[in-house]
């Protein structure tokens, strides 16, 4: 049966094609600019259909590279278009041609990772391959071919079984298996959005049609003008969708609509890449929620039937418990380390260290190179468009940024952090951070000002973004512009337009604010003050009519004032009246409410309290050594934020202007009835929330 051409396909001799971008499988389409990296995934099902069939990477001469999969597809690539070493049929590929170079670096790439992937487990093929490319009547068919002759996850499998049996469409197919059918039923064209980047005024020609459609414009050319859908070619929905973009879009002369079929989280993706510089895009906004689209979803109940210390248990699952687990013990981060001959994952849970798990050395490095999968990073370079990931567990979605650290020697993998970014939190206010609540009044009081700059100081892991964040969703209304400039950008907010730093490409605090000044924003968060430039722009905008909000890397709210003129050489008196005023903030941890322990405070306690003025219990409560079930044997229970906060008051302003140093100006402010961390610290103990060994221990690092 022969097919007649889906009318989206144009064909490579078209002029106006694009470049570098268009698959199909029945053409070899050029690839000029080439791809960096063999991504990982693609990597290891190659790999494995290679173990399958008794190869070795190695032995093969000149074989076709796979540079991306689409589902359980494979695109491969070559330099030469005629080349015959194809480790699988050339019809259930999609072909590209890049040049020598390019191909030389991708099959070093390729060899590297093979020994990465011995022992990764893929549920293998059940039916040898057919000799010539099968015809199909319906999607379901198509999906059926897949599950016999492809290398799929089990999970995968489970859920394509049950909707080839009831006979489902693409469309109703598993996500991971929709684009592979339709390429394969319709041979129609798909585009490894990956591979693109394309100019913002396009992406953003027709938002509603983004909005409705979840399509964009990513090429023009003179006559025509190229959408990537979700939508497949016998969708009714395609037209109309088409149509949509023509009158939105309103283009003179009206041009042809070229549609190619794109899966849906890579339609995001391209949104957000197309955004240079992280400036303003009213598409980038309506992405927003197809960007937190989770890339890994976990079950509360299959994940505990994971049992990771069983042999047969595979690196996948294992990997899905730890993430599981890190998300369920409420813990900041999971570190995954190589020591003596074993990896070993830890959690952070307030602030202390707690071993999860240890595996061997083979199955360290496949859970390494899965965990980085997930962010879409690269083995030879740790530089990868997003290091974050998001992760669904039942309802609720997590953000992670993945860090690595050191590469050693003898080509073990690296040591990764996942930092837990946020759980749904945007839109949390200050009111919902359990802070005290003459804190929350008086932070506040800073933001309600339209205009002026205001500090925020802490250790790393002090709490601050966070408190940060909840002062922009305080601020953030559709009538209040707010631009940010992050590194990194530790969660997204709904309609702020925030953007990420990156010296190495020359984005720097310094370039952004300057743009961001043209853009006429009410407000700008600079992720941190670190330089004489960005200091000075700070100090202008917020003299210029805009709120600032800054962090800066001092211990004291007024070390970060004295900083700002000793430092990075801003006018004292200048300072004086833009300054409105900051804080400083720690976390403490606060006692296991279930076991703490009552105790008589030690005359040293007692006289640190009175030297402060404050009231002297008549017991305090210490650690339980060993904790109890409810903390985990900690002794602790979640954390405390603890704040000293600064008011720029006719007395400060006169103080900054007549070059006092820090320490008289946190007694000018203390004088007005702000209290210093340490006094507030002291006070939680008072209270009996946290141990003295809490204050004792951040005291000794700060004073
Ligand atoms: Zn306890």
């Amino acid at each position: 049966m022969h097919r007649a051409p889906d009318s989206s396909l144009a064909t490579p001799m078209d002029k106006s094609l694009p470049p570098d971008i268009l698959f199909s499988k029945h053409r070899i389409l050029p690839l000029p600019n080439g791809i960096e990296h063999v991504p990982q995934e693609t990597a290891y099902r190659f790999l494995c259909w290679c173990d399958f069939l008794g190869i070795s990477i190695r032995s093969l001469i000149d074989p076709w590279i796979p540079i991306g999969n689409i589902g359980p597809v494979l695109l491969l690539a070559h330099h030469d278009p005629f080349a015959t070493e194809m480790v699988l049929p050339r019809w259930f590929c999609g072909l590209f041609n890049i040049s020598l170079e390019n191909y030389l670096t991708l099959q070093r790439d390729l060899t590297d990772m093979e020994e990465d992937a011995i022992g990764l487990q893929y549920e293998r093929p059940t039916k040898s391959w057919p000799s010539s490319a099968p015809d199909f009547n319906e999607d379901f068919e198509a999906s059926q071919f897949i599950l016999d002759h492809a290398i799929i996850d089990d999970s995968l499998r489970i859920a394509a079984t049950a909707a080839v049996r009831n006979r489902a469409s693409a469309a109703e197919m598993p996500p991971e298996l929709r684009e592979a059918v339709l390429l394969l039923r319709h041979q129609c064209a798909v585009t490894e959005m990956r591979f693109i980047r394309p100019p913002q005024a396009l992406t953003e020609l027709a938002p509603n049609t983004f909005g409705r459609y979840s399509s964009v414009a990513f090429y023009r050319t003179d006559r025509a003008v190229w959408l990537a859908t979700p939508l497949a070619p016998d969708d009714p929905a395609r037209r109309e969708c088409i149509d949509n973009f023509i009158a939105e879009a309103r283009i003179k002369p009206q041009p042809r609509v070229q549609t190619v079929v794109a899966p849906r989280d890579q339609i995001a993706n391209l949104l957000l890449r197309s955004k240079s510089g992280g400036m303003e895009s009213t598409a980038v906004k309506a992405v927003g929620h197809y960007a937190r689209k989770a890339d890994l979803t976990l079950d509360l109940v299959q994940l505990q039937q994971i049992d990771p210390h069983k042999n047969d248990t595979s690196e996948r699952k294992i990997v899905e418990w730890l993430i599981g687990q890190t998300i369920l013990n409420n813990s900041q981060d999971l570190h995954a380390d190589y020591a003596d001959g074993e990896g070993r994952f830890r959690i952070n849970v307030d602030g202390k260290l707690q071993e999860l798990l240890r595996v061997t050395e083979s199955r360290w490095r496949i859970c390494n190179a899965l965990i980085r999968d997930h962010a879409r990073c690269t083995k030879s370079e740790f530089d990868c468009e997003s290091k974050h990931f998001t992760c669904r567990l039942d309802s609720e979605l997590v953000d992670f940024r993945v860090e690595a650290t050191t590469f050693r020697d003898g080509g073990m993998p690296p040591s990764l952090t996942l930092r837990l970014l946020g759980r749904q939190s945007t839109g949390r206010l200050l009111s919902d951070l359990r802070l005290r609540e003459d804190y929350v009044s008086g932070i506040r009081d800073f933001i309600r000002l339209p205009y002026g700059l205001i500090l925020v100081t802490g250790p790393t892991g002090s709490g601050k973004t966070t408190t940060l964040y909840a002062a922009l969703n305080e601020l953030n209304k559709p009538d209040v512009k707010i631009l940010t400039a992050e590194d990194p950008i530790e969660q997204i907010i709904d309609g702020v337009l925030q953007s990420q730093v990156d010296e190495g490409k020359g984005i720097t605090y310094e370039k952004l604010l300057r743009s961001f000044l043209r853009n006429a924003p009410n407000v700008i968060l600079i992720g941190e003050i670190r330089d004489k430039e960005t200091a000075k722009i700070a100090v202008e905008a917020a003299g210029t009519g805009h709120l600032v909000l800054a962090t800066l890397h001092t211990n004291t709210i007024a070390g970060a004032v004295t900083r700002l003129h000793d430092a990075f050489g801003i006018n004292r008196s200048v300072l004086s009246d833009v300054f409105i005023g900051g804080l400083s903030q720690r976390l403490l941890r606060m006692l296991c409410p279930e076991c703490k322990q009552g105790a008589v405070l030690s005359a040293e306690e007692a006289a640190l309290l009175k030297r402060l003025e404050i009231p002297v219990p008549p017991r305090c409560y210490r650690r339980r050594e060993g904790g109890c079930q409810h903390c985990s044997g900690r002794g602790t229970f979640g954390r405390v934020a603890v704040m000293e906060l600064m008011k720029n008051d006719r007395k400060l302003r006169a103080g900054i202007r007549n070059d006092k140093n820090a320490e008289e100006l946190s007694g000018l402010s203390h004088a007005n009835g702000h209290s210093s961390i340490l006094r507030e610290g002291l006070a939680r103990f008072a209270e009996g929330v946290v141990d003295f060994e809490e204050i004792h221990l951040f005291e000794m690092l700060d004073f």
